[in-house]
């Protein structure tokens, strides 16, 4: 296939390179500073692109493999996923449906499987910086779940010094409040 479209997107990696995405096909960064030279990311592969700023200046060498559309879009996919799991604080499992459900067949059988997922959703998500003391503590009932999805935070006094906070679910109590000691 012929294209005349010259523009393209950087789509990044899990390892935080960027490969450029271009009519189907992702190419890995070889080098250049003004103007940069990228390789087919099939490493056999002989094409080449050159690129100045936020075009494709230079085209060459034939893919002798077929276009992976799939690919381009299981890596926009996770790009999307890992922006997300930084910069919200959806739940992972709703995310990946949402960010994989649109995907093409070819695409859906090359992502990776769903627990591979979540585990690099949950790795983007920036840890709380440690608190120093109480009053710092930055509490937020929507974010503190067991692992079954169920509420954690059961009170909080809010931040003060003699601040009470109390971690337990429903289920919890009550099976204390059962308890004859
Ligand atoms: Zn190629």
């Amino acid at each position: 296939m012929v294209t005349n479209d010259l523009t393209f997107r950087l789509v990044s990696s899990s390892k935080g390179t960027n490969k450029l995405s271009h009519d189907g096909t992702l190419y890995i960064f070889h080098r250049g500073i003004f103007k940069k030279e990228w390789r087919c990311e099939i490493q056999t592969c002989k094409a080449r692109v050159h690129s100045v700023d936020d075009l494709i200046v230079k085209m060459f060498g034939e893919h002798f493999h077929s276009k992976e559309n799939g690919k381009e879009e299981v890596a926009i996919a996770k790009e999307n996923l890992r922006k997300r799991a930084r910069e919200t604080h959806d739940n992972p499992h709703i995310a990946i449906g949402e960010e994989t459900s649109s995907l093409s067949e070819a695409a859906k059988s090359l992502l990776p499987l769903q627990h591979a997922l979540k585990l690099m959703y949950k790795r983007q998500r920036t840890v709380a910086p440690i608190p120093h003391s109480v009053e710092d503590l930055e509490l937020n009932a929507s974010d503190i779940k067991t692992l079954s999805d169920k509420n954690f935070l059961f009170y909080d006094s809010g931040p003060k010094p003699e601040r009470i906070v109390m971690f337990a679910t429903r289920e919890n109590l009550d099976f204390l409040a059962m308890s004859s000691i």
